[in-house]
């Protein structure tokens, strides 16, 4: 059985204005702790015997800001996943990083370590942009953190950005691509901007301070990123995702083809053949839990098929190939045309899917309205 390995380090420099994933405030007794709770999560989950014979293949440390963690712990945490889970050679090895926490040692640690790919949150270009979402780091931090990226042999780069957030014009956003793309990284993954209640941009919308940014801008950036990545050689692969062929996110494309992995650290997700758990958010609750001999679970649920049916209609639907029929019937042991017949006629008529060989994915006309298409499937 083929699955991933997702490993989450909760601790940034300081909050982005707009987030709210699990991330703390680095300081030096907390990540001891975390790494402490980390490596009894790693023993029980061994020792359990319920994860399969074979190695992941694809491993994803992710936060938070992992790179944040000092040149040696982090590369001794990435050994020790290394020597325990015994990953192929040939497996993908992804770390995120922020700009402003790698250097050129930090780095050509990493890369003896075993990692070979790197996303860095780049964001935007336009300062203005970058101090709305709250980053710390400048665009010429980037332009560094990708130069030192490759100085160490990273041959496989990501770089994150944002779009739609309160007071970009179209313009920045276009000078944004632009400047990510000269940069030449093989991955480019580009999300709107979401503004979660509980976050500090989220307060200043409330208070009519920031004025969200209107709908159709958004659609007209998100075109304007499909038609400039296109021209300069990447192909969208998923909705928000884009790539030099051959350097697709094979982590990522798991997700979205509802396969398996095991999450560890706080609020890590994992999936195996339909159940599905989490983690506890708290650091706290996460090392008591670990501390007491337990596995600090939040949730844990067996789904029924007909939801793991939908699921995997709806995630394999943001890739741009669609759902691979033959695999869904393989599967389920249904045939996803009949088993959704009604479904996908109501969304053909409407222009939003089509079947193209054996695949059913979004047509152009559903890729911008793609939320309209996964209810449907819910
Ligand atoms: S770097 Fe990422 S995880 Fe950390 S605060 Fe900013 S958005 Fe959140």
């Amino acid at each position: 059985m083929s699955w991933g390995l997702y490993l989450h380090v909760p601790f940034c420099l300081a909050k982005c204005a707009y987030c709210d994933f699990v991330s703390y405030p680095y300081t030096q007794v907390e990540a001891g702790r975390y790494l402490w709770a980390l490596r009894r999560e790693i023993l029980l989950h061994l020792a359990a015997g319920e994860l399969p014979q074979t190695t992941p293949d694809t491993v994803f440390i992710g936060g938070g800001t992992p790179t944040i963690l000092p040149d040696r712990q982090l590369t001794d945490l990435v050994r020790e996943l290394a020597v325990r889970f015994r990953w192929p050679e040939w497996a993908e090895v992804t770390v995120e990083a922020n700009p402003g926490t790698i250097d050129r040692r930090k780095l050509a640690g990493l890369r003896k370590a075993g990692v070979n790919r790197l996303s860095i949150g780049m964001q935007a270009a336009h300062p203005k942009n970058l101090s709305t979402l709250g980053r710390r780091h400048t665009y010429e931090d980037v332009v560094e953190a990708v130069q030192a990226a490759r100085d160490t042999g990273f041959t496989n780069l990501n770089l994150d950005l944002i779009f739609g957030m309160p007071g970009q014009t179209v313009d920045e956003w276009r000078a944004t691509i632009a400047l990510a793309c000269s940069l030449e990284p093989e991955h480019i993954a580009a999300y709107s901007l979401e503004i979660p209640e509980g976050t500090r941009l989220f307060r200043l919308v409330e208070r009519n301070e920031l004025e969200p940014c209107p709908e159709e801008r958004e659609l007209e950036m998100y075109q304007l990123l499909r038609q400039n990545l296109a021209r300069h050689g990447y192909r969208q692969y998923e909705i928000s995702n884009f790539a030099r062929a051959g350097f697709e996110c094979r982590h990522n494309i798991r997700y979205w083809q509802n396969g398996n992995y095991l999450g560890l650290g706080p609020a890590a997700h994992s999936h195996f053949n339909g159940r599905r758990w989490s983690n506890c958010c708290r650091i706290e609750r996460y090392a008591a839990a670990l501390e007491a001999g337990e596995l600090p679970l939040a949730e844990d649920e067996q789904l029924d098929r007909r939801t793991q049916m939908g699921e995997t209609m709806f995630m394999g639907l943001r890739m741009r190939w669609g759902v691979y029929l033959p695999a869904f019937r393989e599967r389920f042991g249904t045939d996803a045309r009949v088993a959704y017949r009604d479904e996908i006629r109501r969304l053909s008529e409407r222009g939003l899917v089509e079947l193209a060989g054996p695949y059913l994915r979004l047509t152009e006309t559903g890729l911008p309205v793609a939320n309209l298409v996964f209810i449907e499937f819910l």
